[in-house]
């Protein structure tokens, strides 16, 4: 790849109306959100922050800029996979985009600099250690610019989990390039974040787009863990066939549990960070190219994966924190269609984390930064409020609630008054002297005589056996809460629980407190209502469709998705269209896709193909 050669379907000169780039080129009716705002104030010249959610269409804020104003585009990009996929789908919309980066042998490279100095290419592709050489830049006075993009501009940042020191010298673009336009692309949601990409690109004067980080079409589902394994199951079960992402916290974890899967009779591939580089690109390969299959892997796979139709991220174990939580949950539905977000949790999950916290390298100022994060993270398991109004209120949004697409709205929870059942709770702590873990003062409790309740003569002391009228279950759900809510801490080295200042008026009796009643499990959420309506209602032409762009695909040795989306050829389904023209009114279809494979897929349509 790289090169631009033979280039089919040239872009005719005169385009220069956003509009019509959009339309002709990328066959969509209309800009998205504040889309357009952003296109236009590009295409204009000015600089521009934009953070979008994962999904909105920021690639569109510059590609469709650097097709109306002259020159060469530069995208700085961080993955080679990013960039692949992006000239990828460039060129099958008939637009000259070309890559440099150490994955082109030297005939590429130079076949592409070629391009360059020729004013050929209308969108460049490099990696940040290429932009700032000295060579680069010299051949880059020497082009014809019409701006610079830097995309996942959250990589500057020390903050955000994808730090790349390249990013930093980025700031010199301004200087070295005046009056070009910048702009600057992220999905962070992190204000912290946010304040640290102006200030490193000195993009003080841009102006920023910013927009709602929802994701209304991600339902999330927290479930406590028990039988992880089995849970995980009964979440993947209905969603045989669709393709999407399992985290799990271990590479060991992520082999078991990609291999009784499999078992199972589910397509699932694992990928860690401790596999063979080839090992790793044979999967993710599949993943991308493959319908169906299931990635179990650890969070060493996912940035840079921009496959639109994933359709659900489940976490085995609970993430670090709420930022990753959210950048990895994103991951799924970035087509817009319905996708759900699924995790299990324990406590020991939450010891676990407060461990890898406080025993990592981090300053302490960021250790305390990451603890408020990993405990807005538990706080969203533990909430009994709207999920999704939990979160967003997390990044500064203010979200009504009841969003009707989380396990809390369409499931809404049982409460009760424990302030009593928590008294007692909190008295085996302070009695048993704040070094027990949930399993010892459950025993207390609960009134058991276990070998450690005898030795340490814990069976003598008055609230021991005071709580045997709740279940095991139901304790252990009650300490987790007040865990969660900040009334009892765990101490991170032995998980020993320890009452805090908040416990003061609870034990005092000043204090009412109302938890969650754990429902019984419930057999796996079943796909959301929207979900099952968004089945094409013509499942064969569908098929035949998907069957077309697979063989399509596969030639060209390019993903699917970067042939038609998903989208689009359910609108074909469900329109079935017999001429050319009604084709390119679907949405996805630009003038050199329906150039090049319009006749071919109206065969399909038309039963023939
Ligand atoms: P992001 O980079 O913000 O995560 P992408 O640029 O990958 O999002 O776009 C997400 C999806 O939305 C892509 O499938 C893209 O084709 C589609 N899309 C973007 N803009 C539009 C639009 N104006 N109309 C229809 N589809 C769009
Ligand atoms: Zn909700």
């Amino acid at each position: 790849m790289g090169a631009v050669r033979n280039q089919d379907y040239s872009l005719p000169d005169a385009l220069k109306n956003p509009d019509d780039v959009l339309a002709d080129v990328f066959g969509h009716a209309q800009f998205r959100g504040q889309q357009g705002d952003v296109v236009r104030h590009v295409t204009e010249g000015g600089d521009a922050v934009v953070l979008f959610p994962t999904g909105a269409g920021k690639s569109l804020c510059y590609q469709v800029p650097a097709l109306c104003r002259p020159g060469v585009a530069i995208i700085v990009s961080p993955l080679i996979a990013l960039m692949r996929d992006q000239v990828e789908a460039l060129k099958q919309a008939g637009v000259p985009a070309a890559m440099l980066n150490s994955s082109l042998n030297m005939d590429e490279a130079r076949a592409v600099r070629d391009d360059l100095r020729a004013d050929r290419l209308k969108l460049l592709y490099v990696a940040p250690e290429r932009l700032v050489t000295a060579g680069f830049q010299q051949m880059l006075q020497d082009a014809h610019i019409s701006l610079f993009a830097i995309d996942e501009a959250h990589c500057v940042s020390q903050w955000g989990h994808d730090f790349r020191p390249e990013y930093r010298e980025l700031s010199a673009i301004a200087a070295n390039f005046p009056g070009v336009p910048r702009i600057a692309l992220t999905a962070t949601a992190d204000p912290a974040t946010r304040a640290d990409i102006i200030e490193r690109l000195g993009l003080e004067q841009a102006r920023v787009f910013a927009s709602s980080f929802d994701r209304p079409n991600i339902s999330y589902t927290i479930a406590q863990r028990d039988k992880g394994k089995e849970q995980l199951l009964d979440f993947l079960t209905p969603r045989k066939g669709e393709s999407g992402i399992v985290y799990c916290l271990s590479r060991k974890r992520v082999e078991q549990t990609a291999e009784w899967l499999s078992e199972k009779g589910l397509n699932a591939l694992p990928y860690h960070a401790g596999m063979s580089p080839a090992d790793r690109s044979r999967n993710q390969d599949a993943f991308l190219t493959d319908d169906a299959v299931v990635m179990v892997a650890t969070v060493a796979f996912g940035m840079g994966i921009d496959k639109p139709d994933v359709r659900f991220v489940a976490h085995l174990d609970m993430p670090g924190s709420i930022e990753a939580y959210y950048q990895e949950t994103g991951r799924a539905g970035r087509d817009g269609d319905p996708s759900a977000a699924w995790m299990a949790y324990a406590m020991s999950d939450v010891v676990l984390r407060r461990r890898m916290i406080e025993e990592g390298n981090a300053p302490d100022e960021v250790k305390r930064i990451e603890r408020t994060k990993l405990n807005a993270l538990l706080n969203i398991c533990e909430t009994t409020a709207c999920r999704r109004q939990t979160i967003l209120a997390w990044f500064g949004e203010v979200h009504p609630g009841n969003c009707g697409n989380c396990d809390n709205c369409l499931n809404p929870v049982d409460t009760f008054d424990a302030t009593e059942a928590i008294i007692k709770a909190m008295s085996a702590i302070y009695r048993t002297g704040e070094r027990f873990g949930v399993m010892h003062i459950v025993d207390v409790l609960l009134g058991k005589t276990t070998e450690k309740v005898e030795r340490l003569g814990h069976d003598k002391l008055a609230v021991f056996g005071k709580g045997a009228d709740i279940d095991a279950k139901a304790w252990q759900s009650i300490i987790r809460q007040i865990a969660a809510s900040g009334l009892v801490a765990v101490d991170t080295e032995h998980g020993g629980l320890q009452l805090t200042e908040a416990a003061r008026p609870v034990l005092r009796g000043e204090q009412k407190i109302a938890l969650r009643r754990d429902r019984p499990k419930t057999r796996a959420s079943r796909r959301t209502k929207q979900a099952a309506d968004m089945t094409p209602g013509n499942e064969s032409l569908f098929d035949r469709l998907r069957a077309e762009r697979a063989a399509i695909a596969k030639a060209q040795n390019v993903p699917p998705y970067v042939v038609f989306h998903d989208s689009t050829l359910r609108a074909m389904a469900a329109a079935a269209p017999s001429t050319l023209d009604a084709m390119a009114k679907l949405p996805g279809i630009g003038q050199a896709k329906l150039a090049r494979y319009g006749a071919q897929f109206l065969k399909v349509v038309a039963g023939a193909g």
